[in-house]
């Protein structure tokens, strides 16, 4: 038996999602990191600690998260691991492609970390050295099987675009051979490079899926994972005209830093210079209006703001014009757990 819930934006805790650098070895087909946008530059370790500092008052209520960017090309990574644990966040998790560069296995231990998430967008070598390059998929592997190996909990991350949601049913026992715990089921967002290939004419096809193939296929596969013991977590992207819309930028506290100092509070705002928030002189300060903070006031039947003005095509109208459904927010969450996992 499996119990699905809903995960309401939580009140309580706060989720920093940290972009130590923007560099990576990878060049990924979807990869949202839009330089122009996000600077190019790795922090430095000084400023990351004092950055987090300016984060943890109350900080077992926050969880931290290490992205880039490929995180583990960082040299600090480990220090500033340790320096958040310290700190107290409550929960550290390093989002990697799986190359841990700076041997980062033997300069943690699974005491400091709570979670390395993996991205694989693939079943088999072919599809994801297709969307994230060649080699990606054994290194990712390799890298997975000696995280397990030394202790560490791990997750992997699916991007599911129209280029492997074939593949997606294939996870199932896959994930259960290599000892994942968390399967976390991502959407394609048109930003960054997915968002420059949807807008260039001569692409062969969008990345995006339509909402029946989503329906047909991630609750089903979702559902068939979590009955193996591993929970999984997908965005509830599509919500009936009955169902309540919230926006995250208004109701949970979420930030995403960019080596820049910008700090937005949706993802979906990061390829316009539109961040709510800056870091200058290590204080965290509103940013100039107009900004994203503006658009999460905007209430309109289709839900969700962003994806109405940057992906409109996720939307159907009636012959009334009305909203066949709206789009919810990209942060809101359908989980599914094996029953007996409950309270772990
Ligand atoms: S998606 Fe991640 S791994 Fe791929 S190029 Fe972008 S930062 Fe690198
Ligand atoms: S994705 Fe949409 S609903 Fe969610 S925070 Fe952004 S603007 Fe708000």
């Amino acid at each position: 038996m499996t119990q699905k819930r809903t995960v309401a934006f939580s009140r309580k805790s706060t989720n920093l999602f940290f972009h130590i650098t923007t560099q990576c070895n990878l060049a990924c087909q979807h990869c949202y990191i839009n330089p122009e946008q996000h600077g190019t530059n790795h922090l430095l370790l000084s400023t990351i600690t004092a950055w987090l500092e300016s984060f943890s008052r109350n900080s077992d209520s926050k969880n931290l998260i290490f992205l880039g960017g490929e995180p583990t090309l960082h040299p600090d990574l480990p220090a500033a691991i340790k320096h958040a644990r310290k700190l107290g966040f409550g929960s550290i998790t390093v989002d990697t492609n799986g190359y841990l560069f700076h041997d980062i296995l033997f300069n943690v231990t699974p005491g400091e970390l709570d979670f390395f998430s993996f991205s694989l967008d693939g079943a088999t070598r072919e599809t994801n050295d297709r969307i994230r390059g060649m080699g990606s998929y054994d290194t990712c592997i390799a890298g997975i099987r000696k995280a397990v190996s030394r202790g560490f909990s791990t997750s992997l991350i699916y991007t599911v675009s129209s280029e492997n949601i074939h593949e997606l049913e294939k996870m199932a026992a896959f994930l259960q051979d290599l000892g994942v715990d968390k399967f976390f089921i991502q959407v394609i967002g048109l930003r960054g490079r997915s968002a420059i290939r949807e807008h260039n004419a001569s692409a062969s096809k969008g990345l995006q899926v339509s909402r029946s193939q989503w329906l047909d296929s991630v609750p089903r596969v979702g559902q068939m994972i979590a009955e193996l013991g591993i929970s999984v977590t997908y965005p509830k992207v599509f919500l009936n005209q009955d169902e309540e819309f919230e926006c995250a930028g208004l109701v949970a506290d979420n930030y995403f830093i960019f080596p820049n100092g910008r700090v937005y509070r949706c993802p979906l705002c990061e390829d316009f210079p539109i961040h709510s928030m800056v870091l200058e002189e290590n204080q965290l300060i509103p940013a100039a209006k107009l900004n994203e903070s503006d658009f999460f006031q905007l209430k309109i039947p289709e839900g969700c703001v962003m994806n109405k003005l940057i992906q409109p095509q996720n939307l159907s109208y009636d012959t009334q014009g009305k909203p066949e459904y709206k789009i919810g927010c990209c942060l809101l969450k359908e989980e599914i757990v094996k029953n007996e996992l409950k309270g772990r």
